[in-house]
């Protein structure tokens, strides 16, 4: 049988399928939008192709995976267990290449927000939309 759910459980799937992809990048774009803000997604001809992008504005924001880009929280210092260096290796190659990537965008006049994908889980959306009218307002 594989209706084993748990009533928990279920109506745990049912929110979630109400609420459309929880994705971290559709949460920040959700919010965007909810914010009254339009963008543009990930544009290519701009380094790193920003996640969203705001031209008029001239203002980028990044959704970052903590384990991909080594955010210092719980989920980024997770420790692979094996093939620690390759590992090691890849993801110093992801954080430098995140820092070159900001870098490089600053020196073109845009201004650039990361949002971790743990600041995108349902308790935390509220202080992350808050940082990202902040950063959208801010001149
Ligand atoms: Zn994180």
């Amino acid at each position: 049988m594989a209706d084993k759910l748990t009533t928990r459980q279920r109506s745990e799937q049912m929110r979630r399928v109400r609420s459309g992809d929880t994705k971290p990048e559709m949460v920040v774009r959700r919010t965007a939008f909810a914010l009254g803000y339009r963008f543009r997604l990930h544009v290519n001809t701009l380094p790193g192709s920003p996640d969203l992008v705001f031209p008029r504005l001239r203002k980028v924001v990044f959704v970052h995976g903590c384990f991909w880009h080594q955010h210092s929280c719980k989920r980024g210092n997770r420790q692979p267990k094996s093939n620690v260096e390759y590992w090691k290796t890849k993801l110093d190659r992801n954080k430098r290449r995140d820092r070159g990537t900001r870098v490089r965008l600053r020196k073109l006049g845009w201004r650039v927000l990361v949002v971790w994908e743990c600041q995108t889980v349902p308790s935390k959306q509220g202080r992350m939309a808050e940082r990202l009218q902040q950063f959208l307002t801010a001149t």
